[in-house]
């Protein structure tokens, strides 16, 4: 198979056929890349940063179209997919601060001077999941390029249309076409070449837990530097105490968002049992009230699922056994929908309650007391995201810190900023991205000791 045939989640119409990368083809470009680099870190600082803002403003004057293809591609809805190529605009225009700001440090030593500088690793390579294909692409080419490494990147398989168009428009702003690269193609081939090939000094790496495992097995063959952004099974706890209304009408936006298939969902939701009750009544009407549907209008806050095979396996953890409390709607006929749906499993030791399902299903599940909230909390492997809904500060602050995982939110369910860190804990990840440190993931500190003896 030499091309591959982009399906329409929402209508399983076949968009556009795409081009695979071949193995050969990988080295080629990873050549290329290789050979781009003298020239791309020493262009000035001032003239890098220039460029990534002209790339920043390709992608404003684009936004509408890499939205529509989004929408098309991926089925998200077309807010979304508005807020996301904005993401990879804001993504640009903060990291092209960072070429003048690539400060090292002057520490004090005897006899001489001793100066640290920030060098770029050469190749750096990115391989995007199929849930977010646009921001996640840009978290990690937007510093990568700042920091002077030439990128390669690979899409998702399923997914590539915004990540060739984003190659395009960084083109037309000037980016030279072997400083970023945009490679469709399998992750067994293009992926695994990343891995594999000598020249490539970095893997980027999100999707999921178990290929992120053997991309951090392979790279340790060179000791090539792995950022890992995997999976998730985040706890949304609600104290007796909370805003009870706030926190179940917010509820299903912490889960449903691009059909539940976002690393951060918070699909475990566990609730003070002196609340339970009062919750899942609220709750219900509000999961009743998301309006699932076709992605291109605007009213649309859920799409499909993103293939047939996924909804086979979202489905999978639905039988007419399950505990399903209440579910939410979908369309009927073509596409590749689910509901959104409330499970009240017994325990943690399900899968409902304990596998990251990666759609819209969300584990409703008891607990007594903060110390059993924030162990149930940190049950699983995953330690990514979570929210904590109090009215009392203490509290807040002591489950944040009991939690563990790397975003964490109260009285809300926001995790991503671009300007805030964001990975994981324990098997969520390895690393940061965004924030003002990201750029620090794409260098190599160096240190100069300059004898001052006569
Ligand atoms: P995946 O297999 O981990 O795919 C993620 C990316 O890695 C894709 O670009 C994929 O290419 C590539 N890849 C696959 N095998 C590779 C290899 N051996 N070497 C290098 N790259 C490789 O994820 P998936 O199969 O799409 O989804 C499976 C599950 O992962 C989901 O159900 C979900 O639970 C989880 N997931 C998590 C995230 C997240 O944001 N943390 C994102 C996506 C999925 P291809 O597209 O060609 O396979
Ligand atoms: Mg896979």
């Amino acid at each position: 198979m030499t091309s591959f045939a982009v399906i329409n989640p929402a209508t399983e119409e076949v968009v556009r056929s795409v081009a695979l990368t071949s193995a050969e083809e990988t080295d080629t470009a990873i050549a290329r890349a290789r050979a781009a680099f003298p020239a791309w870190r020493a262009v000035s600082p001032g003239d890098r940063a220039r460029l990534l803002r002209r790339f920043a403003d390709a992608v404003e004057g684009d936004i509408e179209n890499l939205a529509q293809l989004e929408v098309t591609n991926s089925g998200h809805t077309i807010g979304n997919a508005r807020w996301e190529a904005g993401n990879v605009r804001d993504v640009l225009n903060y990291y092209s601060a960072s070429p003048e700001r690539l400060i090292g440090k002057q520490i004090p030593v005897p006899g001489g001077v001793n100066l640290t500088f920030a060098e770029p690793l050469g190749v750096v390579s990115v391989i995007v999941p199929w849930n977010f294909p646009m921001p996640i692409a840009g978290w990690g080419f937007a510093p990568a390029l700042a920091a002077g490494n030439t990128v390669v990147l690979k899409p998702a398989e399923l997914t590539p249309l915004t990540a060739i168009r984003l190659g395009e428009l960084a083109r037309e702003a000037g980016i030279p076409e072997d400083v970023f690269q945009v490679l469709p193609g399998k992750g067994s081939v293009v992926g695994q070449r990343f891995v594999d090939n000598p020249a490539v000094r970095k893997v980027v790496f999100t999707g999921s837990t178990e290929v992120g495992k053997q991309i951090m097995a392979g790279c340790a063959a060179q000791v090539k530097r792995v950022t890992l952004e995997l999976g998730g099974k985040n706890a949304n706890i609600v104290f007796a105490d909370a805003d009870l209304e706030k926190a179940a009408a917010r509820a299903p936006y912490g889960v449903f968002d691009n059909a539940g298939q976002d690393c951060c969902a918070r699909s475990l939701i566990l609730v003070q049992a002196s609340a339970y009750d009062k919750f899942m009544e609220l709750l219900e009407p509000a999961v009743k009230g998301v309006v699932v549907g076709d992605p291109g209008l605007e009213a649309t806050e859920m799409g499909p699922l993103i293939s047939a095979q996924h909804k086979q396996k979202v489905s999978s953890y639905i039988s007419s056994d399950s505990p399903v409390a209440f579910r939410g709607s979908a369309p009927e006929g073509d596409g590749f929908w689910f509901p959104p749906t409330v499970v009240t499993p017994s325990g943690l030791q399900d899968p409902l309650a304990s596998d990251e399902i990666f759609g819209p299903v969300v584990a409703v599940v008891r607990f007594e007391d903060e110390a059993d909230a924030v162990k149930m909390a940190n049950h699983t492997e995953y330690g990514l995201s979570g929210s904590i809904w109090t009215r009392d500060v203490g509290r807040a602050l002591r489950v944040s810190r009991g939690v563990e995982a790397g975003n964490l939110s109260v009285n809300s369910h926001s995790s991503v900023r671009y300007w805030t860190p964001f990975g994981g804990f324990k098997q969520s990840g390895l690393g940061r991205e965004l924030g003002p440190d990201a750029v620090d993931a794409f260098t190599e500190t160096k240190n100069v000791f300059i004898s001052t003896e006569e």
